[in-house]
């Protein structure tokens, strides 16, 4: 598992020319960066990721499946360390991931009370997410940022509603 800067330049804490240049075309952000800086820390170069995603004040970190457990950490240390550094909210995410195991990463401490598909108006299929009503106050974000967040990481037009008890 890699992290999107080399570990000469995590190392030395200055960047080589190739990770410069990643750097400098937009391929990695200097958030990028910063979170493979405490990764490589606190991982001891065993923790990686493949990209991130920025919206609002959320940052979702995208990685292989079998490494969410490990960047979140112990009770979620880690990602706590990354939220205190970079000032956003974190969520996890495994690569590839279906739309139930995404929605829950993404929504949570919210719990997810059931998924099925709606139709529009003009036939489009959508996902309707329904979030435990108790649960609304615990959502990281707004809805529309949520669904935005959702699409990315699924491709799948997507519609959280909190329930009403
Ligand atoms: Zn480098």
């Amino acid at each position: 598992m890699v992290l999107p800067v080399c570990d000469v330049c995590l190392k030395s804490g200055m960047l080589c020319q190739g990770c410069e240049k990643k750097l400098r075309t937009g391929e990695i952000t200097q958030l990028d960066l910063d979170i493979a800086k405490i990764l490589f820390k606190v991982g001891e170069g065993k923790i990686g990721f493949k990209r991130t995603i920025e919206i609002g004040d959320i940052v979702i970190i995208v990685t292989e499946k079998d490494q969410v457990g490990k960047l979140i950490g112990k009770s979620g240390k880690i990602v706590r360390e990354i939220s205190r550094t970079v000032g956003k909210k974190i969520r996890v995410v495994g690569e590839n991931s279906d739309l139930r195991s995404v929605a829950r990463d993404i929504l949570a401490p919210a719990r997810i009370s059931g998924i099925n598909i709606v139709y529009g108006t003009d036939g489009d299929q959508k996902y309707k997410i329904r979030v435990m009503g108790e649960d609304s106050r615990k959502l990281p974000g707004r809805l529309d940022v949520l669904n935005d967040i959702i699409k990315q990481l699924t491709g799948e037009e997507t519609l959280v509603v909190v329930d009403r008890d």
